[in-house]
């Protein structure tokens, strides 16, 4: 039987009482939203807080709105919420083909999208989403919220810019005109993490690709977009050599190991192969016209 470490439980009742909460017990208190990383990682301790803050009463960071022309995501949307919404299909398909493949029901049913970033597991599939979409993240402390890029969100396997005393609260993608994106994953088993996965994002202008995201999952532990690829697009007429150049540069500058999931070859055939397929299908769902 696995069983975690010692530690005491405190339910926060809002952003607020949760940051206080944080800022009181220190560096060794963490956060549990939906607890499918964490209590894993506990029982095998791997982690070994010593307070545990559950933020699963804050239903106000539950939600899928539009403000403007941005998406905002609450913290605490479970992935369940992600699959199901119609609102999020529209602009950013790429949601549900990613909540598709991600683990099962009972995990979809609990997990949330803020605890799935902030665990920033080199595997995980919304970072690789959130990356292609250019996602801006609201990071809140007791002296304010600051927005930040994924690119400086992320700051390396299990490790992000929220500090001790912060919490993720918001995901907040911009609408641009004509949009298009796709997520591409190949696993061992239904419901697995992922050997290794694409997500592309595109958005067109006449017949151009305007601007694009590839956000990669499984494929290097500080690789999170391919920016070499994304430049291989941007401006680009959407022709199959312009795609396959894109694919060729994903697999150059992705820096994936050999793991019980695959090689390190096999999985850089994956980046080349999956890339041009994202891509492919994302530039296929841009509205016509
Ligand atoms: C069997 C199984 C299969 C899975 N398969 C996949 C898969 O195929 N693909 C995939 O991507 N994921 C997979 N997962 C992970 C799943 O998606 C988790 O739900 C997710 O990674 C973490 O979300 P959570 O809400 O459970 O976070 P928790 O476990 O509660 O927290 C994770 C970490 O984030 C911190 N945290 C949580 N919320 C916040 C916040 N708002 N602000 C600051 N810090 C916060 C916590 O302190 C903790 O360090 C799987 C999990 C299981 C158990």
């Amino acid at each position: 039987m696995q069983v975690p470490a010692p530690f005491e439980y405190e339910r926060a009742i809002s952003v607020d009482d949760a940051l206080a909460l944080l800022d009181r017990l220190g560096p060794e208190a963490r956060v549990i939203a939906g607890g499918h990383s964490l209590l894993p990682m506990m029982k095998l301790r791997l982690a070994a807080p010593e307070h545990l803050v559950d933020i699963n009463d804050l239903r106000d960071l539950d939600y899928i709105r539009t403000n403007g022309s941005e998406m905002r995501i609450g913290a605490m949307t479970r992935h369940r919420t992600l699959l199901e919404s119609d609102a999020l299909e529209v602009q950013f398909p790429i949601f549900r083909d990613a909540e598709q493949v991600i683990a099962d029901p009972p995990v979809r049913n609990r997990g949330t999208i803020g605890g799935a970033l902030c665990q920033a597991d080199p595997s995980e599939d919304l970072s690789a989403v959130c990356a292609a979409c250019h996602a801006k993240l609201v990071i809140r402390g007791l002296d304010g919220e600051r927005v930040v890029d994924m690119d400086e969100f992320h700051k390396g396997p299990y490790e992000t810019s929220v500090g001790p005393a912060e919490m993720l609260t918001e995901i907040r993608l911009e609408m641009r005109p004509r949009p298009g994106s796709a997520y591409e994953k190949v696993e061992r088993r239904a419901g697995d993490w992922a050997v290794a996965a694409v997500g592309a994002a595109v958005w067109m202008d006449e017949d151009r690709i305007a601007d694009c995201g590839i956000g990669l999952s499984a494929l290097g532990s500080n690789v999170l977009r391919a920016h070499r690829a994304e430049e291989e697009l941007r401006g680009k007429p959407a022709t199959d050599e312009t795609i396959e150049i894109a694919g060729r540069a994903a697999y150059e500058e992705c820096e994936p190991v050999t793991d019980q999931r695959g090689s390190a070859e096999y999985k850089r055939h994956l980046a080349y192969e999956l890339t041009k397929r994202a891509v492919r299908r994302a530039l296929e769902r841009v509205p016509r016209g």
